[in-house]
């Protein structure tokens, strides 16, 4: 037989097919025209198992292209911009994938969408974060637009020239979960407390100041440290422009090595053009392999200085506070390399980002900024974004002490605000004459309407009969705080793409605390109506079937009858239940447990019959009454969702 012949009825071309015969054990020469027939007739035979293996095979080269590209894009921290809502063609050329391929992907997410449908943005955020890229919302109102410009303006004041001095290096804390970012910040606060007091108490407001001895000349300064463990509200304030961190540390540790979110985190680190060092921690541990660490981190392009490259990297052990002091010098030294752009003008009014904001029971709005340039005085006005929120009624520091002025990179709790701003809005003290007082109805409303996707969507998932209550929601891993808060209100604690933390898995298992983890928001979603739809009261659908006139009654015994009689109208049913009707009123209920026909035990009876019935029921049935005959069935109620 012709190779072009077997190849047609086989489907493949015939290149491909002497390309592939060896492999399954057909030595027919790559070159052949022509094929024995007894070989051909095999090769037909086995030909199912053949096309599997190809079919198996190019699946999985095509899955592992593309995981390739997906590790690609992610490790090269590629960007899409997406808008409130696109058409799938649209989104295509955003991800720069054939447009049949993006239908292909949305189907994987329950979604049937032609070329030129429109998707939400959250669609298109789930399918483009799955494909490796970093998503971006495209700034749709004029609120944001505003915004950016006044991150623009802060960063102008930041670049001013004129009258700038070296000020206090601001340093992020930045790795992956549990590799103990939290440890090393409580390791340093302890070790290095600002006024020497080591030990006084601390409060948490979002940063923190430590005063660094120079070991040689014994000249103390001050460095500040961003206190939020993990990197969400640093992601947070940068997604919005803000810049407020000098150098990052990056938190590796050293029996773990280098994890996904070390890797987003170097991405970040290497978008903003962030000075890094490497802290590797946990080096006490057994098993800990600091240089293994070092070979994934050049993996990155991050080469230890040690090994003849550019990143500082300090081995230490936050719990046992060894090499604390040596990351700081390190720190210092790279604050010194940087020099040039860790310098403020004092002599201003001050200028700053929000970094932590919340609305507390006892003192109302209050937020944490960090004074960036300038120097913020008491009584001075609260301009965020270019609004005046209220003016500076007191200041705090992380301990707690009042304070009369706020010179940069200082952090400082602020009291006097009518309205909590976001973390990452823009404190301009200097633009007081020109700013209107905020609408504060009108911004609440705003901001609730700003926070809405996706933990918002999710309390819409209600009907009359069943709601979701959210007891608590938050940006980043979930806490041992967030545990206790679950546990205190019976809720089930839903992640979105975080994790918990050591301490809060413990804490969960410990008290049988539900804890659902989730990467695809849709998943989530059918979850909660699920739970929902097992809290809706099942249905009782009652359904007519006849009229019984009781013509005699044969036997009496308590609770039981044996009642001769005509089916009048629908028909009965062994089981079925009855009303029992005397005078046009319901006097009781029963069922009818046997129906009986020429002596013959029948499952239903029809209308116009003549039958004997064992009634069963506590009201007593007497001659004439009416028994009326009915279906009893429950049925699990649909969740239908107000819209
Ligand atoms: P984070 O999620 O990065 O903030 O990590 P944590 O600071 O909460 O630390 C996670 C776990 O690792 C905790 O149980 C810490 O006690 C532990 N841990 C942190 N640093 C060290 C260290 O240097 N050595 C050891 N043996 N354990 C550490």
């Amino acid at each position: 037989m012709n190779v072009t012949e077997l190849a047609r009825q086989l489907r493949i071309h015939p290149v491909k097919l002497l390309t592939i015969l060896p492999e399954f054990g057909f030595d027919v020469g790559a070159k052949a025209v022509k094929i024995d027939d007894r070989v051909a007739a095999q090769i037909q035979k086995d030909w199912r198992r053949i096309k599997f293996v190809l079919e198996e095979r190019e699946r999985k080269e095509r899955e592992e292209e593309k995981e390739k590209e997906k590790a690609l894009r992610r490790e090269s921290g590629a960007k899409v911009i997406i808008p409130q809502i696109l058409t799938v063609r649209d989104l295509a050329e955003r991800l720069n994938v054939p447009v049949n391929k993006l239908i292909v992907e949305l189907m994987k997410n329950g979604i049937l969408a032609n070329q030129n449908e429109n998707i939400d943005h959250d669609t298109a955020m789930i399918v483009a974060q799955d494909m490796g890229y970093t998503v971006e919302e495209e700034k749709a109102t004029g609120k944001e637009e505003t915004m950016t410009s006044h991150t623009a303006n802060l960063e102008k004041i930041l670049l001013t020239e004129e009258g700038m001095i070296a000020r206090p290096p601001v340093i992020v804390v930045m790795g992956h979960v549990d590799h103990g970012k939290t440890k090393l910040l409580d390791a340093v606060r302890n070790t290095n407390v600002m006024g020497g007091e080591a030990g006084g108490i601390t409060q948490h407001i979002g940063a923190y100041q430590v005063i660094w001895t120079d070991p040689k000349t014994k000249e103390k300064k001050p460095l500040t440290f961003i206190d939020t463990p993990g990197h969400e509200a640093f992601t947070v304030m940068r997604s919005r422009g803000a810049k407020v961190a000098d150098i990052a540390i990056l938190v590796v540790a050293a029996d773990d090595g280098v994890k996904p979110q070390t890797v987003e985190v170097i991405n970040i680190i290497k978008a903003a053009k962030l000075p890094v060092v490497v802290a590797i921690n946990k080096i006490d541990k057994t098993g800990a392999d600091p240089q293994k660490v070092r070979t994934e981190l050049s993996q990155y392009g991050l080469i230890a200085d040690d090994w003849g490259g550019e990143t500082p990297v300090v081995e230490i052990s936050a719990k046992n506070n060894l090499n604390i002091d040596k990351l700081l010098d390190t720190l210092m030294l790279v604050g010194d390399m940087n020099e040039k752009a860790i310098r403020a003008n004092p002599d201003r009014a001050a200028a700053g980002t929000v970094i932590e904001a919340r609305v507390s029971k006892g003192e109302g709005p209050v937020a944490t900024v960090l004074v960036q340039s300038g120097t913020l005085h008491n009584n001075d006005a609260l301009v965020i974004n270019g609004e005046i929120y209220g003016k500076v009624r007191a200041m705090k520091n992380y301990r707690g002490e009042n304070m009369e002025s706020a010179p940069p990179s200082t952090p400082v709790r602020i009291l006097g605000f009518k309205l909590a701003p976001a973390v990452g809005d823009v404190l301009d003290v200097g633009q007081s004459a020109t700013a209107q007082n905020v609408d504060v109805k009108n911004k609440r409303v705003q901001q609730s309407g700003a926070e809405q996707r996706p933990i918002q969507k999710v309390e819409k998932l209600k009907n009359d009969e069943v709601s979701v209550k959210i007891v608590g929601k938050g940006l980043g891993n979930i806490s041992a705080d967030d545990v206790g808060k679950a546990q205190a209100a019976n809720a089930v604690i839903y992640g979105f793409n975080v994790f918990p933390a050591s301490v809060a898995t413990e804490m969960m298992q410990k008290n049988n605390i539900p804890f659902r983890q989730y990467k695809i928001i849709y998943d989530m979603f059918d979850n909660i109506k699920e739970e929902l739809q097992k809290l809706l009261n099942p249905e009782l659908i009652l359904t007519e079937l006849g009229n019984f006139k009781v013509l005699k009654v044969f036997r009496s015994e308590k609770g039981s009858q044996v009642l001769g009689g005509r089916v009048e109208m629908g028909k009965l049913l062994v089981d079925c239940k009855v009303r029992v009707k005397r005078d046009g009123e319901i006097i009781g209920i029963g069922k009818l447990a046997r129906l009986q026909s020429n002596k013959q035990n029948m499952s239903e009876i029809p209308a116009g019959t003549e039958c004997g019935v064992q009634y069963e029921g506590k009201t007593k049935v007497e001659e004439n009454d009416i028994l009326e005959a009915y279906k009893e069935e429950t049925k699990m109620k649909k969740l239908v969702l107000d819209k």
